[in-house]
């Protein structure tokens, strides 16, 4: 009898509002704080409150707010428990309770509502917090060795460079109590341990120069990770397993005619990153963030051309991100009333992205079959030529690299690397040396590269008219 992704929502909300915190709305993924990009916490929306800004409408509150953070984007179906898009439940004190409440809550709710064994969680605090460390051994109770000091990298948590910010403690769940409670053992094994819950005693505010200093109120905000819940609940070995997901996955699998549980881990790997990726792109789109080479339209571009590179790579042949967004929509209800609603401006959007991106890959693909019968003797597709198809023909390093691969060929990543700084010198704040399915922190990159366009594609698109 498991509980299932809507249940564990429900309950975390209910449980605080029993204790009188009010039920609040999510927020637009798309925040009001011109500081950030998109909504990367259930904080976002309390800010100016936080800060003092604006009075407090509540003294507390708890809510579901939908989230996606871009930093993740490489962790996305490599580890068990990152996404994209994800839902964070939390639970707000401005200037109500604090410290010892607040870590009441969160272990009340983990043993008692979510029935968690005691001696399977784990916490975090950091290391100059003596008082949230003998609250959690002496109030709560537990035992010294599975509560751990951390630095300021985990347990010091802010929203940004600059606003509001303070320590924090961390819940974690064991998966192998057996592994005993040895002084080496480390939280940071994720093979062992999963965070799931983190809670922000903010009371700090970081200004532009960098200089901490307190806020009018002690304040309470914390995280909880439905998806990360859903996973340790329904005894499943990754957050794309849990009912919250797994549906939208299944229909790519299908879609692609693989089974998914016996797929190999770089095919589960590809499906978990369509799942995750359509997910966050239709609740984007609903949000009304659309395609574009700028800002957050294009960390909705990329993450659909990475989803239509994955597609392709698992051997689907036709337009297939609106089908699998109809199951990201039929999963949207009690996250976010909304998206059904928007649904068939929802599919348009992504087919026709999708429709020219498709093309794009075409054409490159074309480019790319000469290429290869050019390197068939030397087993090796030139820096040059890759970056050819890169830069000319919008063809990811990453889809050039598969299917060269599959003839046996090796791409020159080095010389591609070079022939990418060569024209980064060309052209220094040209958007030209953007790759589309780089490994680089895309909100760094999105921030750096400003409002220039990806001429690579213009390009394209004139050569295509001339055809
Ligand atoms: P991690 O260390 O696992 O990357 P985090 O410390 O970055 O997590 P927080 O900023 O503390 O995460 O966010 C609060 C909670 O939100 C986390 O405890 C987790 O349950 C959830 N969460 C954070 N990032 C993600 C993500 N990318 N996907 C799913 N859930 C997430
Ligand atoms: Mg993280
Ligand atoms: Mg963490
Ligand atoms: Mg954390």
């Amino acid at each position: 009898n498991k509980m299932s992704g809507a249940e564990i929502r429900e309950r975390f909300l209910s449980f605080f509002e029993e204790r009188g915190h009010s039920r609040l709305p999510s927020s637009s993924l798309v925040p009001e704080d011109p500081t950030v990009l998109l909504t990367i916490a259930g904080m976002l929306q309390f800010k100016p409150v936080f800060l003092g800004q604006v009075p407090r409408k509540v003294p507390t509150a708890t809510t579901t707010q939908k989230c996606v953070r871009t930093n993740d984007i490489e962790n996305v179906g490599v580890t068990a428990r990152h996404h994209t898009f994800f839902e964070m439940l939390g639970n707000f004190s401005f200037g109500d309770y604090f410290k010892k409440e607040a870590i009441g809550y969160a272990w009340d709710l983990s043993t008692r509502v979510f029935s968690l064994p005691a001696d399977r969680v784990w916490v975090s605090v950091y290391e100059e917090d003596e008082e949230a460390l003998t609250i959690w051994r002496d109030v709560v109770g537990v035992p010294p060795e599975r509560i751990k000091k951390m630095g300021a990298a985990d347990n010091f948590w802010a929203s940004g460079p600059t606003g509001p910010c303070g320590p924090c403690s961390e819940l974690y769940f064991d998966f192998h109590p057996e592994q005993g409670t040895a002084e080496s053992v480390t939280l940071e094994d994720d093979s062992r341990f999963i965070e799931f819950y983190n809670i922000v005693f903010m009371e700090l505010n970081r200004d532009a120069a960098g200089k901490l200093e307190p806020l009018a109120a002690k304040n309470i905000d914390t995280g909880m990770g439905l998806e990360r819940m859903a996973q340790i609940l329904q005894g499943v070995p990754n957050n794309y397993e849990t009912d919250l997901i797994f549906p939208i996955v299944q229909r790519a699998a299908q879609l692609a005619g693989i089974d998914y549980h016996a797929a190999d881990p770089l095919t589960k790997t590809a499906l978990k990153v369509i799942g995750d990726h359509t997910r966050a792109v239709t609740y984007l789109i609903s949000d009304g963030v659309t395609p574009s080479n700028i800002g957050r339209g294009y960390i909705v571009r990329r993450l659909l051309r990475r989803v239509v590179m994955k597609g392709r790579l698992l051997g689907i042949r036709t337009q297939f991100t609106s089908k699998v967004a109809e199951v990201a929509v039929s999963l949207s209800a009690a996250c976010d009333p909304q998206v059904a609603a928007q649904a068939q401006r929802i599919y348009d959007v992504l087919a026709l992205e999708e429709g020219a991106f498709s093309a794009t890959l075409e054409r490159g693909q074309k480019i790319l079959e000469e290429l290869l019968a050019k390197a068939a003797v030397s087993k090796v597709l030139s820096g040059p030529d890759a970056f050819l198809l890169y830069d000319t023909f919008g063809f990811p390093l990453e889809l050039t690299q598969e299917l060269a691969e599959q003839q046996g060929i090796q791409v020159d990543t080095v010389g591609f690397s070079s022939e990418m700084e060569a024209q980064r010198q060309r052209s220094k704040d040209s958007r030209e040396d953007v790759d589309l399915t780089a490994t680089v922190n895309l909100s760094e990159l999105v921030q750096a590269a400003g409002p220039t366009t990806f001429t690579g594609y213009e390009a394209l698109k004139e050569a295509s008219h001339k055809d």
